[in-house]
C-alpha cells in the first residue's frame, strides 16, 4: 500500500524532502500502471514529478505495484492530470517508461533493471579531491574496451554520489554501445527478483538471464549482507560473469571487508578488482556542487535570485552529504518562488533552512573542543595548547583551532588567547592549513569529520 511505500521513501529522500514533498501526496488511484496522487497545489505536483518521480516509481515497484508513470491532480480527482517527466498525457497506455532495459529474455521471463535517472550523468557530476579517484575509475570502466578493473567496487557514505556514478556509467556504456546488455539494479531489487523467481519456479530462467548480461551493476550491495540465499545466488552470478570476462560494478556504503554479515569468500571476490571510495565532501566541493545546481535551477525558477554569500553559508553549514545539500538548495528556490521579490538572502536562508542548520548551531565551547581533540589524538590538553612544535602536537592543535572557528563565535584573537596566548595570525595560518589538508589528505579529512560528528552530539 501507499503507506508502506511512503515509509520506504522516507528513508530514500531524507526527512526534509519527505516532509515537504512526499507527505502531502494523497493516494488517488492506481490504474493501468498509472499512479495518481491528489496534491494540495500544482506547485507540489510539478515539483514531485520533476524530482521524485523515479524514486516513487522505483519504490512502488519494489513493492510490486507495477507502476509505469505518475499523475497528479489538484484536489478533486476529476481534474486533468499532470504527466510525469513531461511525457505527454496522450501517451498510449502501453508505452513503457524510458530506458529500463531488459536482459535477454530466455522464455518469456524478463528482468528489468532500475530506471536510470537522466540527470545522473558524468557531465553533471562535479569532481573535487574527495571524489576524483572514484570518478576516474568510473570513467575508465565506462569507456568499455578491455575489462580492466573487475569488479569495480565503489563505496562511500550515503548521499556522496555512488548511485549517480553508477547511473553515469550505465548511460555512457549504453551510449557507446546501444546493443550492450547493461543491467543496473539495486541489491534490493536483485533480492526481490530472486525471491520472485524462487516462488514462481523460474530459477533456471533467472540464472540464464543474469548470466547473459554484458555488464552487471548492483547498487547498495550491503543490503544482501546476512540474507543467506540471496547472497549465495549473487555470488554464483558474480563468479559466472567474471569467468566470462563480463564487467561487474558494485556499490556499497562501506568497504567490502567492513560489511558485516557478508561471507569471507564473497568479500574476497568483491576485493579482487579495484576498490575505490568516495570521501566526505570538502567545502570547495560543496560550493562547486551548489554553483552547478544553481545553474540548473535557474531555468526552472525564473525570477528567483540567490543572494550574496548564501551559497558559501550553505556550503559551510550543511556538511553531511550532497543529497542534503541539494535538498537545501531546492528548498531555497521553492521558498524564493513563493516570496515577493524572489531574492533569497542570508537572513531568509537561515530561516528557511533552520532545521537543517540547527545541528551546526549547537555551539561547542572551546574547552569541549580541546578536550575532544586531545582525546581523539590521545595527547594531553596541556600539550595541545602548549608550545611544543612537533607534528604530533601541532597537527591536533591546528585541527582544534579549525574546529574552534567552525563551532564557536569567537574571534581569532580570542581563540589565540585560549590556545596558550597565540597571536591571531598563527590561528589563521592553522585554520587555513587544516582547510587545505582536508582536501589533500584523507586522514585529516577523516579526523575532522569524525570530530565534527562528536562535537555536534555534545
Ligand atoms: P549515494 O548513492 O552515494 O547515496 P547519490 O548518488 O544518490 O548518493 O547522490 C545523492 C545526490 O547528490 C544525487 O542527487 C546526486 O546527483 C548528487 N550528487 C552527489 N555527488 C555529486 C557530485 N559530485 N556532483 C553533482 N551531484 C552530486
Ligand atoms: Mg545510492
Amino acid at each position: 500500500s501507499w503507506g508502506i511505500v511512503k515509509q520506504d521513501l522516507k528513508l530514500k529522500v531524507g526527512h526534509n524532502n519527505f516532509v515537504t514533498w512526499i507527505e502531502p501526496l494523497e493516494f488517488g488511484s492506481l490504474d493501468d500502471g498509472i499512479l495518481t496522487f491528489r496534491v494540495p497545489s500544482m506547485f507540489i505536483g510539478n515539483w514531485v514529478s520533476r524530482y521524485f518521480c523515479d524514486q516513487i516509481i522505483d519504490e512502488a515497484n519494489a513493492r510490486g505495484a507495477g507502476v509505469r508513470r505518475l499523475a497528479f491532480v489538484v484536489g478533486e480527482p476529476a481534474n486533468r492530470p499532470v504527466p510525469c517527466n513531461g511525457e505527454p498525457d496522450a501517451a498510449p497506455a502501453d508505452k513503457a517508461p524510458a530506458p529500463a532495459r531488459t536482459a535477454a529474455p530466455a522464455s518469456g521471463m524478463t528482468i528489468t533493471g532500475a530506471r536510470l535517472n537522466e540527470n545522473y550523468t558524468f557531465d553533471a557530476f562535479v569532481v573535487g579531491k574527495p571524489n576524483e579517484l572514484a570518478y576516474s575509475a568510473a570513467r575508465r570502466v565506462a569507456e568499455g574496451g578491455p575489462v580492466t578493473f573487475n569488479p569495480l567496487f565503489l563505496y562511500g557514505g550515503v548521499g556522496l554520489g555512488k548511485t549517480h556514478l553508477m547511473n553515469a556509467i550505465a548511460w555512457e556504456l549504453r551510449a557507446r554501445d546501444p546493443g550492450a546488455r547493461v543491467l543496473y539494479m539495486s541489491a534490493e531489487q536483485f533480492m526481490y527478483r530472486f525471491v520472485q523467481a524462487l516462488r514462481d519456479r523460474q530459477m533456471i530462467d533467472f540464472k540464464q538471464i543474469f548470466r547473459s548480461v554484458d555488464v552487471l551493476m548492483v547498487d547498495d550491495v550491503q543490503f544482501i549482507a546476512g540474507k543467506d540465499s540471496t547472497q549465495e545466488e549473487f555470488f554464483h552470478t558474480f563468479n559466472a560473469l567474471i569467468e566470462q570476462g563480463k564487467q561487474i560494478i558494485i556499490s556499497a556504503d562501506t568497504a567490502p571487508g567492513e560489511i558485516s554479515g557478508l561471507e569471507r569468500r564473497v568479500v574476497s571476490r568483491l576485493q579482487s578488482g579495484l576498490v575505490v571510495d568516495l570521501h566526505p565532501t570538502s567545502y570547495e566541493l560543496r560550493l562547486g556542487i551548489l554553483q552547478r545546481k544553481v545553474e540548473q535551477f535557474r531555468d526552472q525558477f525564473a525570477g528567483v535570485r540567490i543572494g550574496e554569500g548564501v551559497l558559501e553559508m550553505v556550503a559551510h553549514r550543511i556538511t553531511s552529504n550532497v543529497r542534503e545539500l541539494e535538498g537545501a538548495l531546492m528548498r531555497l528556490f521553492a521558498f524564493g518562488s513563493l516570496i515577493d521579490r524572489g531574492e533569497v538572502d542570508q537572513e531568509a536562508t537561515r530561516e528557511c533552512l533552520s532545521d537543517l542548520m540547527r545541528t551546526y548551531d549547537r555551539r561547542a565551547s572551546i574547552d569541549e573542543i580541546q578536550r575532544k581533540v586531545a582525546d581523539h589524538y590521545n595527547i594531553r590538553i596541556s600539550d595541545l595548547v602548549g608550545p611544543k612544535r612537533t607534528r604530533i602536537y601541532s597537527r591536533p592543535r591546528q585541527v582544534a583551532m579549525f574546529l574552534a572557528k567552525e563551532f564557536t563565535d569567537r574571534s581569532l584573537p580570542e581563540i589565540g588567547r585560549r590556545f596558550g596566548g597565540r597571536d591571531h595570525t598563527t590561528i589563521l595560518h592553522g585554520i587555513r592549513a587544516i582547510a587545505k589538508l582536508c582536501d589533500t589528505d584523507s586522514q585529516t579529512a577523516e579526523d575532522v569529520d569524525m570530530l565534527r560528528r562528536v562535537l555536534r552530539d555534545i
